[in-house]
C-alpha cells in the first residue's frame, strides 16, 4: 500500500517581516522569495520550508506519523477533495 501525505492547499501569503524569523529552522538558510514556508504539526522546530520539514517529519517523527495514518485508515479520501 501506498500511502500520501495530504496537506491543505490553501497558500497563505506571508512577509519575512512579520515572521518571528527569517531563517528555515530546519536547515539554517534564509527565506528566499516565494519559498514555500510552513511549521511541523508534530514539535515546535519553529517555521521552515516545506520541503525541509517533510523530511523532518518522515525522519523524526516516524512514530507520530504511523499512528496518524493508522487512525485515518477507514477514511478514504474522495477524488473531488
Ligand atoms: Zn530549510
Ligand atoms: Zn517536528
Amino acid at each position: 500500500m501506498t500511502t500520501v501525505l495530504w496537506r491543505e492547499g490553501w497558500l497563505k501569503p506571508l512577509s519575512t517581516e512579520s515572521l518571528p524569523i527569517d531563517t528555515c529552522a530546519i536547515c539554517k538558510k534564509g527565506f528566499k522569495n516565494l519559498d514555500f514556508i510552513t511549521s511541523c504539526e508534530f514539535c515546535l522546530v519553529g517555521l521552515s520550508h516545506q520541503s525541509c520539514c517533510n523530511d523532518h517529519i518522515t525522519k523524526d517523527h516516524t512514530e507520530q506519523l504511523n499512528n496518524k495514518i493508522n487512525k485515518h485508515k477507514e477514511k478514504r479520501l474522495h477524488s473531488y477533495q
